[in-house]
Formats: C-alpha cells, sequence, structure tokens
C-alpha cells in the first residue's frame, strides 16, 4: 500500500494511493522509513488527525516527517540511540535536548534508557499519554549540526542552520 506523494514526491499524508478512504501506518505502509515502532507510533497522531479532517470534508492538515527513533542495543550493557526523519540523516548530539541520551555513541545510559523505555511504553504511551519533550516530528533540540531541513506545520520544507 503507496500512501499519497507531497508535491515533492515524499509520502506525508498516510493515505492510501488506491482510494482516499483508506489510511495505513506502520509495518502496513509502502512508506520509504524503517519499519519499527516509533514510526508507527509516530504516525498513528497524523493518522487521528487527518482522518478526523477526511470525515469532516476538510483538507488533510498532519503530515509526517519520516521520523524514527531507535535504540541500538550492541552488547555489553550498552547501546546507541539515533534519531533522524526524511530530510536529516542521524546527527550527532543529544536526545530529546542539550542534556539527554547521547546520539551516535555507544553508551550505558543509552542501554539504561532502553531499558527504561519499557516501562514507559506499557505506563504512559500504551494509556494513551505523551512523553514529555517527545513529538512525532523530529526535533532539533541538542542535535548538533551545520544545517537541517525539517517540515514545517503545512508541510513545507524549512531549512534551519545553526547548533541548538
Ligand atoms: C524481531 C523483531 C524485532 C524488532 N525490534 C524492534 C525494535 O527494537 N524497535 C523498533 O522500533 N521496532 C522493532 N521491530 C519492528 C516493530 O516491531 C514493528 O515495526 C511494529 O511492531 C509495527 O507495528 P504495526 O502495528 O504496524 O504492526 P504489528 O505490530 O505487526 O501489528 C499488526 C497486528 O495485526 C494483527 N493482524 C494481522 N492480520 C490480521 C487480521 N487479518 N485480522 C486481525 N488482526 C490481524 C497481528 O496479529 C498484529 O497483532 C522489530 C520487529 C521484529 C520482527
Amino acid at each position: 500500500m503507496k500512501p499519497r506523494d507531497g508535491s515533492d514526491g515524499v509520502l506525508r499524508w498516510i493515505q492510501a494511493k488506491v482510494a482516499p478512504n483508506i489510511f495505513a501506518i506502520g509495518d502496513a505502509t509502502g512508506i520509504s522509513v524503517s519499519k519499527a515502532g516509533s514510526v508507527a507510533h509516530f504516525e498513528g497522531d497524523v493518522v487521528v488527525a487527518n482522518i478526523l479532517s477526511y470525515l469532516k470534508h476538510e483538507d488533510l492538515r498532519e503530515t509526517f516527517d519520516g521520523h524514527v527513533n531507535c535504540f541500538i542495543e550492541t552488547g555489553d550493557q550498552k547501546a546507541l540511540l539515533i534519531d533522524f526523519n526524511y530530510e536529516t540523516e542521524p546527527l550527532e548530539g543529544h536526545f530529546p535536548g542539550p542534556f539527554g541520551l547521547p546520539l551516535l555513541k555507544e553508551s550505558r545510559l543509552n542501554h539504561l534508557g532502553k531499558l527504561a523505555f519499557q516501562y514507559m511504553y506499557w505506563d504512559v504511551l500504551l494509556p494513551g499519554h505523551d512523553i514529555p519533550t517527545v513529538g512525532s516530528k523530529m526535533s532539533i533540540s541538542g542535535k548538533h549540526l551545520l544545517s537541517v531541513s525539517r517540515l514545517n506545520d503545512h508541510g513545507e520544507i524549512v531549512t534551519e542552520k545553526e547548533e541548538v
């Protein structure tokens, strides 16, 4: 199932090409991004808003920016953490902000973060709560970068420069 393309050819609205009244998230989509739990979760926010808009015969306003966030266990009680989207490759820095978990660096802290996520998944996300500072759209807070492109609320690509 291939969701509809944006004008730039990137898939954003989580809406099927075969029929406008079909939406898909998670592993069932043909979106060119990782098949991962975080992707299904982030797409969930977009699909709920867009189905509500569709039922009201309004334009679809929420877009998925391709946000992926994954721990990668590397053994010896260490892990990597990566955070990226359609426009931005995984960057170094910290997540979710300047004093968070190290990005693209093997560390014990990331392994502990992965263990703590089990509690957050069952007791925070599944009951329907958000994790503060972790949104569906990729944030550049804490990341080391020279320039980064991201989607604004209108689905337009904006490029920001400077380290944050
Ligand atoms: C071994 C493995 C390790 C992974 N590790 C990670 C990881 O560390 N981090 C990460 O982010 N992602 C990981 N993933 C990927 C992640 O699990 C998936 O991307 C995610 O679960 C997709 O969610 P989903 O809801 O789209 O699909 P699923 O979780 O597959 O849910 C689909 C559900 O639909 C049900 N179903 C299927 N057919 C029907 C039917 N006809 N009627 C009713 N129900 C049906 C299935 O039983 C299932 O419960 C891993 C995947 C695998 C296989």
